[in-house]
Order: C-alpha cells, then structure tokens, then sequence
C-alpha cells in the first residue's frame, strides 16, 4: 500500500508546479493529486514520424514539423515588441521563426546553418504565414529520435496556457512524473489470466504509452487496454449490483394466472399477439413467478406494441391480489393510456385510475382516498404517481413508459412505494436505444426485445421535400382527406423561444386555413402553451375524426394513437433529432392504409442535418435509426444521458467501441458467475480496485 503513496502527493509539491499553478489545476482541471494528472490523458497527439514541407504549408496547417536549416537570426522591434526572427528554409521554401520570450537565451543556444527540427503551430497574419515559439531540435542522430515520436496534447484553458501549462508545460509535467515514479507506483488491477488472455500491456505501461507513444502500435495498445479496463469495471459494477439484488432482494411472488389475466386473453384481446410479444410476455412471467424482483428493460420499435404487454403484466398483479401503475411523461400520453386501458379491461372489473397535475381538489382528495383504500387496481399518470402522498397500499409492478424522459431518480422512488419489498419494475423506451447505451444506462436491468411488428403493416413511405413543392404536399394533403384520411402537421419546439415557435404554428396554421377553409374542412391546433382542458378537447376531435387535420408541436411525438391518421408532415426537419422524428412518424401507419411521412426542410442543409434525413427515408427500422444516431450525435448527446455521469468515460466511446464493451460485458459476467464476490484470490486486484472506485459509483448504484 505504501508504495502507491507518492501518487497521492498534492500536485503543488511536484517539481515545476508549485502554488500558484496548483491551484490553477485544481480549478480548471480537478487535477488535485500526482494521479490526477497521470490519469488526465491527452485528447490527441501530434505525429512527430512526419514532416512538413514549407511550400505545403497554408493558413490550414495546424501543428507542423519542419526539418531545415536555420539561416538567419536577427531581433526586430523594440520595448515590449522585442522579438527574434529566425529564418528558415527546407528545400521547398523559407518561413519565419519568431520568439518573443528568452530572446537572449536563444540567440546564444540556436546555432546558425545548423539543420534542425522545428515543432509549432503555424500563425497565419494577413496571408503571411510563421511559426511562432516553435520547439527547436538540432538535427542528430539523438535529437532526431528524440522528435520522432508522438507528441501528446492534453486538453487546456486559456488560464493554463497563461501560466505555461499549454501543450508543452504539460508535457514537461508528465515527464517529471514518469521520472519520479517506480512502475510498482501505479498498482496493476486486472489479473494476470486477463493480462495475458487480452496480451494486453501492464496497467503502468499503458499509461505510460497514453501519455508518451513512441509507436503507433504502442499507443493502439494502451487505448485498447484503457478502454477495456473503463468499460470492463463499469460492468462488473454494474453485473454486480444486479446479481447482489437478485441474491438480496425479494421480490413480490406472482405465482397465479388468474381469472383476470385469462378472462382478458380468452375473450377481450382483440388480436393476435406476435411471436415477438408472446415471448417477451414469458420472459417477464418467468421472473414475476420465480420470487426474485423484475427489473426489466422492454425495448421495442414504435408501434410494436408494448403497451397491451404492459397491461397483461398489470393483469397477473391483479389476479396475485396486487396493484399496479404506470407512469407516462406527458399529461397527454397519460390520458392516452389511461382511455385505451380502461377501454381493453371494460367488464372484467377492473379499477382504473388518473392521476396527474391537473386533478385536483376533491376529485384528488377522492382518488387517493380510494388507492390508499385499496379500491384502485391500476393508477395510471404522470410524474405525480411518485409523489410522497400517493399511498398504495399493495403496490405489485410500476411500470414507466418511454422512460427517457424520466430521470433515474423517478425510478428509485418507485422503489420506495412498496415495503418491505420493492415493487417489480417494467421500463419501457419510446424508441429502441442503441446496445452500448442500453448496456451501460440500464446495464443492470434484464432486457426484452419486441423485435417484430403487429402483422399487416405498410412500410411508411418517407420523403423530402423544399418548400418549392409546397403546393404538391397541400394537393396531396387533399387527396388523402378525400378518401377518409387524416393528417398531422408538426412544427418545431424552439426551446429558446417560446414566442417563436408558437409564431411559427400559428402562421403554418393561417396559411393552412387559405387552402382547406371552413367548414368544408375541420383542423385542430395542439401546442405546450395551451391548458390541459383545451388541449385534450382539441385531441379528442380528432380522435373522433371530427377534424381532419391536426397542426401541432411536438407534444404529439409520444404514444398518440389515432390509426386512421396516415400522413404525417413535419415542417423544419432540419431542427428535429432522429429519435424524435422517428416517434414523429411512428403516429402514422397504425391502421390498414399506406401511409406517408413528408419531411419537409428549407433549401440549406447542415451535412448533419443531410445525414439525419437520409437515414429517415433510407429505413424504417428504428434500431437502426437508434444506431444511426448514436454515431452522429456521440453517446454524451443522446436524449436522457445528458444528465448521467455514468457515460463520463476518459477514453472509451460507446460509439465506436461496441466490440471491446460486448468483450468486457462477457468477461464480466463469467468472473462474477464463479466468484460474485470476488473473494477468490486470483481476483484479488479487481476487488481492491472496485474498493477504491466505490465512490465514484455510490451515487447510482443505490438507486437501482
Ligand atoms: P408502442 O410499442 O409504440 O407503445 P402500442 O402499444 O401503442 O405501441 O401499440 C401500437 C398499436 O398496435 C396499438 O393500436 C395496438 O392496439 C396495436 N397492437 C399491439 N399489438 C398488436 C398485435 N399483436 N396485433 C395487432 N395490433 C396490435
Ligand atoms: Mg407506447
């Protein structure tokens, strides 16, 4: 234990920092400690094997090394504008040099007509392009070696650069680093079995080639190696708190199917399940009556019906005398569910409830007096289900739709509903989510696919169309009206303003009027602005089919059901993430009808945006679609992670790593398989390793 002390010394006592720049880097970079810093690595390096030639050098040229011969040295200026020009000259061209700091140490240590390496950024000032502070290297058979190799970068702010803690302050602070420190300092964590299996470097010589490769094989395998070890304790983090819950916590027995479950099945379904279905439905039946908890993800494309899986799951609560809720993020999709639930169970004598923000009063004052009576059966609602004053007094199952939305907390207060032991937890997504994010989001929850759509659906036709075809879309628009059809016309939530976005609805709306005009048509408009009441009145009637056209803001892009609707057109594609324009146009083609997604955009188009749109005409699969998005957007920028620190990895990407995540997912799951404690002795270091990562873990790992 001892040895590993000196990488715990505080970062101001290491030689070339001291106070001032200690605190700087504690500041800027939460560097506190020696280790802090080893373990800040570079985001980049700079290939020093190259070189760069003077006359390919242009106001592009980035960092850049010139091997030449230094032919003049002259000053420049005077006062504070004192500077020294060098010139320099390869065999295709000359370029300044130019220093404004240890002009008289340089001019005595540079030697003229000496050929050297020169390491900088190019300056380009009014089409003249120089090099200033370049790095210098005198051309021999040592320095050369010495330049040869990768010069790493490390992440900075204008405040480090100030102080000399720009690329090469760092650098020089990693070298006295490595100078001081013995390869026992920084303590192996995997065993050998994995070291060799993997031929993987040792953890002190990753971390010394992360920060100073000298080949680009020494630094692919310090990365491979970083990267696996990242994702690999991760995994088993989160694999262990999986298997420590089934081992600890007792879920609620469900040992019936009952008359409830089997009066619905026999005669209330209205259609067949899919294969898809049937299974998931067993897979959850399995938990629900083995006495362990359910913790499950159910992912499934739009429309692949989760929620008749959901139901059925709320039925076998009730048959084992049990309650149960579900939870939806908006007061829409809430309505939505609690309308057609209430609908499938009618004359099976079944208690639905509504709870949300907008029930108040004695109407809410009645409604929790009969959950907490015991009279409910099924709540349904919004974020207002968890609050501390909605009593159950059997709470069985909790299940949460398009979970996104919700924040990991909201789940772990589901927990707390039920004692003395928790209730089992269904999680359904919107849209699938790509594998890496369900695997590390809700890596410690068992997944069920729904991976096949009820039968008989068309494929929706997707489009893109410029305003210049506007009057295409509209003659269309009238063609579908007049063979029965509905529309849905979405605009763009511009979240900074408010104004605006409303605006923009609106004049879509007054322009909307001109072509299809009262009363020969009906339309009704769905904004955020608008009170519950009004909202839900505008909804119905087009539920109903009393309008035939619905102008809306994204409030429609969850869960809306209206399967004689079959055009969906979305102005200002440009501005909509994939995921949501995918939920977009999940809203149509849920009856028997072609139907159509019109995507339309202005002329000018970011490449993203480009990208976004020819994946949305290119595939209705909405796994793909998850895929696709993952690797334009990066996995930080992907709905609801925004918020989760667990997708804070230095150096891994769940965009690009999928194998080594799936490899150390794997590993994971096989060492806790014969040793969930990791008690034996050849895993001794992973369990002294997740010992000492217990903090950075404890904020989540209670929760699930
Ligand atoms: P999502 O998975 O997007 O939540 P829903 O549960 O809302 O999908 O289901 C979409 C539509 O498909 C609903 O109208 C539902 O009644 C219908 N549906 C679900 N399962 C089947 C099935 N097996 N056969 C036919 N229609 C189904
Ligand atoms: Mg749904």
């Amino acid at each position: 234990m001892q040895s590993t002390a000196i990488l715990d010394s505080p970062i101001e006592y290491l030689k070339g920092v001291g106070p001032a720049r200690g605190e700087l880097l504690k500041k800027e970079l939460s560097v506190f400690t020696l280790r802090d810093l080893l373990m800040s690595f570079p985001f980049r390096y700079v290939d020093k094997t190259k070189f760069h030639k003077v006359r390919d050098l242009n106001e592009d040229s980035e960092t850049v090394q010139i091997r030449g011969i230094l032919r003049r040295l002259e000053t420049a200026g005077d006062g504070r504008k004192k500077r020294l020009v060098g010139r320099f000259r390869d065999d295709t061209g000359v370029i300044d040099l130019v220093w404004f700091t240890g002009v008289s140490w340089l001019q005595k240590s540079l030697q003229i007509g000496k050929e050297y390496v020169a390491f900088g950024k190019i300056n380009n000032f009014k089409g003249k392009l120089s090099l200033p502070h370049p790095e210098m290297e005198i051309v021999t058979e040592e320095g050369i070696k010495k330049a040869s190799s990768f010069a790493p970068v490390y992440p900075s702010t204008e405040k480090l650069n100030l102080k000399g803690l720009d690329a090469k302050g760092r650098r020089k602070l990693m070298k006295t680093i490595f100078e001081k420190i013995q390869p026992t300092d920084i303590r192996e964590n995997l065993p050998n079995y994995m070291i060799e299996k993997f031929n993987f470097p040792s953890r002190f010589e990753a971390i010394q080639h992360i920060h100073f490769p000298t080949t680009a094989k020494e630094l692919e395998r310090a990365t491979k190696r970083l990267k696996f070890e990242e994702l690999f304790f991760l995994q088993l983090r989160l694999l262990q708190i999986r298997g420590h819950r089934k081992a600890t916590i007792k879920g609620i027995p469900f040992p019936a199917i009952g008359d409830k479950f089997l009066t619905f099945f026999n005669e209330k379904l209205p259609f067949e399940l899919t294969g898809a279905q049937k299974r998931v439905i067993k897979e959850i039946r399995r938990d629900l009556g083995s006495g362990r908890q359910l913790n499950r993800l159910l992912q499934g494309d739009v429309g692949s019906g989760k929620t008749i899986v959901g139901l059925m799951c709320m039925l076998i609560a009730l048959d084992n005398g049990y309650q149960s809720c579900l939870m939806a993020p908006t007061e829409i999709l809430a309505q939505q569910h609690f309308a057609g639930i209430s609908e499938y169970v009618e004359g099976l004598d079944i208690e639905v409830g509504f709870l949300s923000g907008s029930v108040k009063g004695k109407k809410r004052a009645a409604l929790l007096e009969r959950l907490k009576n015991g009279e409910i059966d099924i709540l349904i609602g919004t974020h207002a289900l968890i609050e501390d004053w909605v009593v159950f007094p059997k709470l069985g199952l909790a299940i949460t739709d398009e979970q996104h939305r919700f924040g990991v907390k909201h789940r772990a207060k589901l927990w707390q509903k039920s004692k003395p032991s928790p209730p089992h937890i269904l999680v359904m997504t919107a849209t699938p989510i790509p594998r890496t994010l369900a695997m590390t989001l809700y890596g410690d929850l068992e997944v069920s696919v729904i991976d096949e759509l009820p039968p008989g659906r068309k494929e929706i036709k997707t489009v893109h169309r410029h305003e210049g075809h506007r009057l295409r879309v509209l003659g269309f628009m009238k063609e579908e009206i007049t063979k029965g059809r509905q529309i849905y016309i979405v605009f763009p939530l511009i979240q900074e303003s408010e104004k605006l976005d409303l605006q923009n609805l609106e004049n879509g709306y007054e322009l909307l009027l001109r072509d299809f005009p009262m009363p020969e048509y009906q339309i009704s408009v769905v904004h955020g602005k608008m009170k519950a009441k009004d909202k839900d009145f505008e909804m119905q009637r087009f539920i109903k089919g009393e309008t035939q056209i619905m102008v809306a803001t994204t409030v429609i892009e969850v869960g809306v059901n209206v399967p004689n609707a079959s055009v969906m057109i979305i102005e200002n594609t440009e501005r909509f993430g994939l995921s949501q324009l995918h939920q977009l146009r999940g809203r149509v083609g849920r009856g028997a009808e072609q139907s159509y997604c019109i995507l339309m955009t202005g002329y000018k188009l970011s490449k993203e945006a480009r990208s976004r749109i020819q994946t949305m005409t290119g595939t209705n699969d909405g796994f793909k679609i998850a895929e696709a998005d993952l690797q334009l957007r990066g996995p930080g920028n992907m709905e609801g992670t925004q918020q989760s620190g667990i997708l804070n990895f230095k150096l891994a990407d769940l965009s690009k790593d999928q194998r080594i995540l799936q490899i150390a997912r794997e590993v994971a799951a096989r060492i806790l398989d014969q040793d969930p404690n990791l008690e034996k002795e050849i895993n001794a270091r992973l369990n002294w390793y997740m010992k000492t990562q217990g903090k950075k873990y404890k904020a989540w790992s209670r929760i699930s």
